[in-house]
């Protein structure tokens, strides 16, 4: 063991009924000291007034019918496991092939319910374990046998100890600790744990510090830390669970969001920018001569970027907003005042095809404006490469787009004010911050920060995106353009595809054009190439003989994805076969169907960005998900759990239900979680270990508004009444000289 365990490990040991192996396992947690044992709470609680009854469980369990799922996907009730007390009633082994055996063991509880826990393995050791009689908690996914009883699947089973079971009947709250897998081998249990702590808080609370002055505390309703801990173990009601909660969960984003706010406030004080006048007669005249009218919201968010832009001071903005509402001619408005202003512009795109797509678009948007545009990507060849280079440094060239070439050492911008980029979860903080630098380095003058204008089609709650891009403004755009249907989508089953089929020539008839996607679930590249193949063949040969097929697959080089792209956007194909290469971006407003197949396989965010690739248009646009009859889907891993079956049905009713991304992307949240979602590590997120970012979106803007509050009023957090914030902020986040002034 190293030395360094021992020492910690010894802290905890000499606490009664502990000794090293325990203390040991705890160790394993990360918990060394008391305190970090306070600091364990409970996973949750059994209270006798909360403890469902079997009864009603069973109702519960009988009306969540599989196909009820607008409901379903609204209380994702299969995701929480559920705690029932109950005691032993019968047990009974059965031995079935060779050797093996089952326990069924039969609980009933005090309102006369009755429910089955089966053990499929280690039956013997199960059924020495409990005996008739016993109390036990029983925490699981439940399910109804075949005879409409409740029945457990090896769930998690504490036995009460006799004491418990008083403190139960007399209807005291029972905390439930978590129990890894570690500390069952070292042998601890429920009782234990509950008995250690007990002892802690009477030798330990007192020294665990306030860290919220009295008079913030009670103008925010906020208990004290002590009796916060003391409750959380040992609550004396269910609001006092409740109010405890909300003050360690305060806390721990109360100080983040004051991180926050001290950093905003730092980039605002230090850092400079060029100011930017928003009078600008290219911006003028393109927006005159749009074929369209710009919606309130891409209106409103012009202003909140000029307002950014002619501060001085360095814009750092997201520019949110589903796929299909015009984040692209706000950028391009924005970067015409700086051309205007003489500065030079960069646009960054996480993908070759997009980084054309969009060079294309702004030539368009530019014509007549008398505009440099350049292109910036990988592979170009040699010559035509430092002819671009050349125009960028010489600052012949107003506009480069391009990919991650952009941020390379050897480029040299001229007064590059202004950087936007696409699609910003494709990209990582160090990426920005790269860009960020050659911008820097474009200017004469030391010091200047460029602004920077991040565009994202990931709809997520205001709450929720102000806090993981920290350091980002938000701007949304919700509404979307007038012209446009919403998209009509339906859950297709594989018998019946022959109709989508019929569907799909008829549109063809009227002139328009569909994209079939399919996943790639192969393991090999090869097998990749050779599934892309097969598909598209079968279509052309023997569904769509009729019409012109082309294919788009991942394993394409990008000029050729390109002239695919190409043919199709000049109809030259009327259908496209394709993988989730056309995820991002790519703009074909003829194109007004797609079909895409073993829909259960997508997440949905990517649903939703591939669906976005139709209804570019004034048109009806339509999109099918295809997926086995009755979403009696294979997965191909036979140890995917059944839960995973129904996460795919929410996936495509939600689809189904609703075209808007924010609706969307909440239910993405509640079904993978913030981390999956928006991958927050790359945003440099810390990790809450009470806090959920989902769920516990008032506590952040609470928190948010008061921590920016105080630094507004007192930046430096000199006042003697943030004196105690201030203290416990600078040992939570050592930031550094450059944004907090600690002198
Ligand atoms: P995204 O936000 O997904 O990047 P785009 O900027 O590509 O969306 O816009 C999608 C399409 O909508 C483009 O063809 C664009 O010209 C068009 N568009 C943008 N704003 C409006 C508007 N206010 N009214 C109608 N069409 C618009
Ligand atoms: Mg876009």
């Amino acid at each position: 063991m190293p030395e360094k365990t021992k020492e910690f490990v010894s802290d905890l040991q000499y606490i009664k009924g502990v000794g090293p192996a325990k203390a040991g396992a705890l160790a394993k947690l990360g918990i060394y000291k008391p305190l970090d044992l306070l600091y364990y709470f409970p996973r949750t609680y059994i209270d006798r007034n909360a403890v469902s009854s079997l009864k009603a469980l069973a109702v519960k369990l009988r009306q969540e019918d599989i196909f009820n799922l607008k409901d379903l996907s609204q209380s994702f009730a299969f995701r929480n496991e559920i705690t029932v007390v109950a005691q032993v009633v019968t047990k009974e082994e059965k031995h079935y092939g060779k050797n093996r055996s089952m326990l069924i063991i039969s609980l009933s509880d005090s309102y006369g319910g009755i429910a089955k826990i089966i053990f499929w393995n280690f039956s013997e050791y199960y059924s020495k374990a409990y005996s008739i009689g016993d109390m036990v908690t029983i925490s699981g996914k439940p399910e109804l046998d075949r005879y409409g009883s409740v029945s457990f699947n090896h769930p998690e089973i504490e036995k009460f100890a006799p004491e418990d079971e008083s403190l139960y009947r007399e209807g005291k709250i029972l905390p439930i600790y978590p129990m890894s897998q570690g500390l069952k081998t070292a042998r601890w249990t429920m009782r234990q744990l509950r008995e250690a702590i007990i002892r802690l808080l009477d030798s330990h609370l007192k020294d665990i510090n306030e860290t919220l002055p009295e008079v913030f505390r009670k103008k925010m309703n906020l208990i004290t830390l002590r009796d916060a801990v003391q409750n959380l173990h040992f609550p004396p009601s269910a609001k006092a669970i409740d109010e405890s909660k909300f003050r360690i969960k305060f806390e721990e984003i109360f100080f983040y969001e004051l991180y926050l706010a001290v950093r905003q406030n730092g980039v605002k004080i230090n850092e400079k920018s060029i100011a930017v006048s928003p009078k600008s007669p290219r911006a003028r005249k393109l927006y005159e001569s749009l074929p369209f009218k710009l919606t309130q919201d891409q209106i409103k968010v012009i202003r909140e970027i000029t307002d950014d832009t002619q501060s001085g001071k360095p814009m750092n903005r997201l520019l949110q907003g589903d796929v299909g509402s015009g984040k692209t001619i706000v950028a391009v408005l924005t970067m015409l005042t700086f051309i205007d202003n003489g500065f030079q512009v960069a646009f960054m795109a996480p993908t070759e095809i997009l980084a054309e797509q969009h060079y294309k678009t702004m030539t368009g948007f530019f014509e007549g404006l008398d505009v440099n545009i350049v292109q910036l990507v990988g592979g170009q060849k040699k010559k035509f490469r430092n002819d671009v280079l050349e125009k960028i440094s010489s600052g012949t060239a107003n506009v480069i787009v391009g990919t991650h070439a952009m941020f390379e050492e050897n480029i040299e911008y001229n007064k590059l004010g202004l950087i936007v980029i696409d699609e910003q979860h494709r990209f990582g903080v160090a990426q920005r911050a790269a860009l960020k630098k050659r911008a820097e380095a474009s200017f004469a003058e030391r010091g200047i920060s460029p602004h920077i204008l991040v565009m994202s089609a990931t709809p997520i709650p205001r709450t929720l995106s102000m806090t993981i891009y920290g350091d980002l403004d938000v701007s949304i755009i919700r509404e979307m353009p007038k012209n446009r249907k919403p998209i009509l989508t339906k859950v297709v089953f594989e018998s019946q595809l022959q109709n989508t089929y019929d569907f799909i020539r008829k549109e063809i008839n009227k002139g328009f054009q569909v994209y079939i996607v399919f996943p790639l679930v192969e393991i090999s590249e090869k097998l990749e190439l050779k599934a892309a193949t097969e598909h598209f063949e079968f279509l052309k040969e023997n569904v769509f003989q009729e019409f012109k097929c082309g294919l788009l697959h991942g394993q394409m080089f990008w000029y050729e994805k390109e002239d695919a792209m190409k043919a199709f956007l000049n109809k030259e194909y009327q259908i496209l076969v394709a993988t989730t290469v056309i995820e991002v971006g790519i703009d074909v407003p003829n194109a007004t169907v797609m079909l895409i197949n073993n829909a259960e396989r997508f997440g949905l965010s990517t649903l939703h960005q591939l669906r976005g690739r139709v209804g570019r248009s004034g048109f009806q646009s339509y999109c099918f998900l295809a997926t086995k009859d009755n979403y009696q889907f294979e997965f191909k891993r036979k140890d995917i759990p059944e839960e995973d079956r129904k996460t795919a049905i929410i996936r495509l009713k939600t689809m189904e239900e609703t075209t808007d991304g924010f609706e969307i992307s909440e239910v993405d949240l509640k079904l993978r979680g913030p981390g999956d979602v928006l991958g927050t590590r790359q945003s440099g997120l810390p990790a809450f270990k009470f806090l959920e970012l989902i769920s516990d979106g008032d506590i952040i803007s609470t928190a948010r508004k008061e921590a920016f509050a105080i630094i507004a009023e007192d930046p430096h957090l000199r006042k003697t009444e943030n004196q105690l914030i201030r203290s416990n902020f600078l040992k939570q986040y050592q930031t550094g000289k450059n944004y907090f002034d600690i002198a």
